[in-house]
């Protein structure tokens, strides 16, 4: 069953085609993950899916229906994304548990003693549990990046978007984080995840989408695309960063 559908999506700034013709659907429990070179136009993907940009062309449906017609309930709609970052974006004033407990109290409308016992559960999750009084300063990156990822679970999204949550992070934190998502993925959660983590595609991916110059190239399964990939555009790619 599609989650989300999305069809012959455009976007430009300006002058700027820089998404040009994107069609995909995203089924329920499967792991999507998007390659191709910087610039490509992952992350701007990746947040026209959530609407922090608005498309300029195209269709989004979540269960069938155009959240880009007017009319639609598009806070409504955004709740049932949870979006993770390369750069983290937590409320620096706020300590870890209250991180992931504020949408859900403001957003959801959750009472303070529900939200906490949600927030303990996907913080214990991550293995952050222990750090609750911790503001993000007092945290590494990978501390930080496992609790965007509680904060956002903690929402109880239909489907998780990743943008390179992995690139900010020291070499020893990547490992952390990537397992984690490994279990993610392992429980069911729906994933869009755009990496560079090509081994972690390769292994946890249900569909692996390679992006080039704003469009998808190539499409498939991690074999047809790690294995066998078809198009020149593919190989090349594959061959610089494996
Ligand atoms: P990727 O995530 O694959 O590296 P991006 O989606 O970040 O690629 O960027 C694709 C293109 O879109 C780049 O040329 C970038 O400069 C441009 N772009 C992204 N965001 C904006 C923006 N807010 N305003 C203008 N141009 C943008
Ligand atoms: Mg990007």
């Amino acid at each position: 069953m599609s989650i989300i559908q999305i069809e012959h999506l455009k976007k430009s700034f300006g002058e700027n085609l820089v998404l040009k013709d994107i069609s995909m659907d995203v089924n329920k429990g499967e792991v999507v993950t998007i390659i191709g070179a910087s610039g490509s136009g992952k992350s701007t993907f990746l947040r026209c899916i959530n609407l922090l940009e608005t498309p300029t062309g195209g269709k989004i449906l979540y269960k069938g229906e155009n959240v880009l017609e007017g009319g639609y309930n598009l806070p409504n709609y955004r709740t049932h994304l949870g979006m993770v970052f390369q750069s983290f974006n937590l409320f620096n004033n706020m300590n870890v548990l209250q991180n992931c407990m504020s949408g859900q109290t403001t957003v959801l409308g959750r009472k303070e003693a529900e939200a906490r016992k949600v927030a303990l559960e996907n913080l214990e999750k991550v293995g952050m549990d222990r750090f609750i009084d911790a503001k993000p300063a007092q945290l590494s990156g990978g501390q930080k990046q496992r609790v965007a990822i509680a904060r956002a679970l903690s929402m109880d999204p239909e489907v998780m978007l990743f943008d390179e949550p992995t690139s900010a992070l020291d070499p020893e934190m990547v490992g952390d984080v990537l397992s984690i998502m490994k279990n993610l993925a392992e429980s069911g959660l729906t994933m869009v995840v755009v990496t560079h983590e090509m081994a972690f595609a390769k292994e946890v991916s249900d569909r692996v989408i390679f992006m080039d110059q704003g469009l998808i190239a190539e499409e498939g399964t991690p074999e047809d695309l790690f294995v066998r990939p078809k198009e020149a555009r593919t190989k090349e790619f594959l061959r610089r960063v494996l």
